[in-house]
């Protein structure tokens, strides 16, 4: 069995505890407007052209996206990596895109990731069979769990997808006692008013367990735009800008009142 991967991070803090590899799944059943990662929504191998500069010359070539990895490939990658893994109580995080839209190969790689004693993670949107999630509970460590939009009419006009199975698949993996760490994306004008935000923190509040170790509060940034064009993907976030250092501590002392942890980023 093999899994499509569109890129492999190492040395990754942001992911989880302690130095990671993380692996990014090609795929995602959203489309989120936000998305920095677009070369990962389709569950496609891709090919590009990527122009570069030089002076007044263009230079352009193309560029494979997305390529077939074995349980046995991500090991040996892993492997390389194992002494800072160790020494930092890291671990290795599937990411994506959707990692659970390719659950068979997600399942046999974390099963064999535990079997070789690391620390594992997956980084979900939540849209996912809760059979799906119950399965993989035993091999998954931690899930960093993806909260975009409480109103979900609001929730389908700006990921495409309906929130209603996601905030069951949340409350069921707290409440069968897994570690939870939920990552808010701050998109300016879609999901940081006051009212919503009011709301999220009531949300986390009355749902929270002590298995809900961290909210990842994570503003939208731009990085990911010049890669819309590449992709032929319309960009709809122009006009957006991220929202200011001090908006988001504000934001972090409103939500350290659920009585969570809080930390703005990854
Ligand atoms: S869930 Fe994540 S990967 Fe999928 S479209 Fe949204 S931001 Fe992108």
């Amino acid at each position: 069995m093999k899994g499509l991967i569109f890129s492999v991070k190492r040395y990754s803090i942001h992911d989880g505890p302690g130095i990671r590899v993380t692996f990014f799944m090609k795929g995602c059943p959203l489309n989120c407007w936000w998305c920095h990662n677009p070369e990962g929504i389709s569950q496609f191998p891709e090919t590009v052209r990527q122009t570069n500069k030089l002076g007044i010359r263009e230079f352009s070539q193309n560029e494979e996206v997305g390529k077939y990895y074995s349980v046995e490939n991500v090991l040996e990658i892993i492997a390389k990596e194992r002494v800072f893994i160790n020494q930092s109580k890291g671990g290795v995080t599937f990411s994506g895109g959707e990692p659970m839209l390719q659950y068979e190969f997600l399942t046999e790689a974390l099963k064999a990731c535990k079997e070789n004693g690391y620390h594992t993670a997956v980084d979900t949107s939540g849209y996912s069979s809760a059979e799906n999630y119950l399965s993989i509970i035993p091999f998954t460590d931690l899930f960093l769990f993806d909260l975009k939009h409480l109103d979900d009419t609001m929730h389908i006009k700006y990921t495409g997808v309906s929130n209603i199975g996601i905030l069951d698949n949340y409350r069921l993996l707290l409440n069968r006692g897994k570690a939870v760490m939920v990552r808010i994306p701050v998109i300016p004008c879609i999901n940081d008013d006051p009212y919503h935000l009011q709301q999220l923190k009531q949300y986390l509040a009355t749902t929270k367990t002590e298995t809900l170790k961290k909210i990842n509060l994570l503003p939208f940034h731009k990085i990911g735009s010049s890669k819309y064009k590449k992709f032929n993907i319309p960009y709809k976030m122009d006009g957006i800008e991220p929202p200011t250092k001090e908006s988001m501590q504000i934001m972090k002392e409103q939500f350290l009142k659920t009585g969570v942890k809080v930390k703005i980023g990854g």
